[in-house]
């Protein structure tokens, strides 16, 4: 059980708060074009603006490689933040982040203000978890607060390094979020507990496969990843997604399965379609009779049947991966219908980042799940059981 101290839990007032934000949010000429990210970061920062703390707010910004990038600059995320907390967010930057003048702005800070540092990784050793630049940050402020649950699976000076040069370390509203339902949930989870599992490769979600298996009362396995299960149970999957290194490890799985008693499901049906393309033809076959020439594209409408019934009565249920190539709405159905059984179940929902939060935005459920992770690889981690240094590093209560 993950029990980390928050800001629930401290006295901000009259202190220097530096408090790492997931600001890394989408440009294009300048213009923020997804907010997201600044909107689910607004709850911690007017926590500590209204408990009279002095916050200095920090983040990275897409891949600068260590050096200043003025496209990569956060200037805009000030402007727009200034917008949505109504009042000014003043930016300090620096090409090397912290400095004198930065320094200044901070001491010259008065309760309830906000200022907001320059992208981290113009510095190099942002990423190496250098203890220089880790200091430094930690130089700026009395208490450290960390709200950047997409980066928490990464060791960065301004999210672990920073941690061993401060004597309060909490984490914010955001990240404990993450925690309580990717974490807690998870390993504590009220049953009966579906996981659903999609996406392209076996090879990227073994470790959450392992991982689950010993969680879950049901496995669902849908998306390109079914037909390395499908192709080692001897069916034809023609010239579907198919690891072959895998299918063994595919038979070791669903032995595993058998022996712990838990349902594993695999499609039954799939859409298949003669090219990878939205306008292909398409048709609905049995699963393991994919013609040469055809791949599966998305799971088939008797497979949504049987993975919308497994869900209608779970506690719990746990989502990672399309189900097919959402992306082409021809090949999206499946994605759909468990998109839509996820929305219309009483159980907990939880959504894994990346490609399954982005379907369920995309087909318009999202406001209908429990929790949609805000972080890809973070969330993934989290899902394999992996400590993720991001969190390990606040306090314990
Ligand atoms: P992942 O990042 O592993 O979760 O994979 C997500 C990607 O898998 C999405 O872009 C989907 O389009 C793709 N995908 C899902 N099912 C299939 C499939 N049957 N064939 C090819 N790609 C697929």
């Amino acid at each position: 059980m993950l029990n980390k101290k928050s800001v629930d839990d401290i006295n901000v007032k009259g202190k220097k708060v530096l408090c790492r934000c997931d600001f890394n949010v989408p440009l294009i000429d300048g213009k923020i074009t997804d907010e997201n990210r600044l909107v689910a970061a607004l709850p911690t920062i007017k926590k500590l603006i209204a408990d009279g703390g002095r916050v200095i707010l920090c983040s990275h910004l897409g891949k600068p490689k260590g050096e200043p990038k003025p496209e990569l600059s956060l200037a805009p995320v000030a402007v727009r933040l200034s917008e949505l907390l109504d009042q000014e967010v003043k930016f300090v930057p620096s090409d090397v982040v912290v400095d004198d003048s930065v320094k200044a702005a901070v001491d010259a800070m008065k309760d309830g203000e906000v200022i907001l540092l320059q992208n981290t990784r113009y510095r190099a050793e942002e990423t190496k978890n250098g203890e220089a630049f880790s200091k430094e940050l930690a130089s700026l402020c009395d208490v450290f607060v960390n709200d950047a649950f997409g980066t928490a699976h990464r060791a960065h000076c301004s999210n672990v390094g920073v941690t061993q040069f401060v004597d309060t370390a909490v984490v914010g509203y955001l990240m404990q979020k993450e925690i309580d339902f990717l974490g807690n949930a998870v390993n504590n989870p009220e049953r009966p507990f579906v996981a659903i599992l999609g996406g392209a490769k076996v090879s990227s979600k073994i470790s959450v496969i392992e991982n689950l298996i010993d969680k879950v009362d049901t496995l669902i396995i849908g998306g390109g990843m079914s037909y390395t299960f499908c192709k080692a149970k001897g069916g034809s999957v023609g010239k579907s997604l198919l690891e072959e290194d895998y299918c063994e490890y595919a038979l070791n799985m669903l032995k595993k399965a058998d022996e712990k008693g838990v349902k594993l499901l695999l499609p039954v049906d799939n859409v298949i379609a003669d090219d990878f393309s939205n306008d292909a033809n398409s048709k609905v076959v049995n699963a393991g009779e994919i013609p040469e020439g055809w791949e599966g594209l998305d799971i088939g409408p008797e497979t949504a049947k049987i993975f919308a019934a497994a869900v209608k009565d779970a506690k719990t249920v746990v989502w990672n991966g399309p189900m097919g190539c959402f992306e082409m709405p021809n090949f999206a159905k499946g994605t759909e219908a468990v998109a839509k059984a996820l929305a219309e179940t009483d159980a907990v929902t939880i959504i894994g980042g990346g490609d399954s939060a982005a379907a369920v935005n995309q087909l318009g459920y999202g406001d209908k799940m429990t929790h949609i992770s805000t972080g890809g690889g973070a969330s993934l981690e989290f899902l394999e059981g992996k400590e993720l240094p991001g969190v390990a590093a606040a306090n314990d209560k």
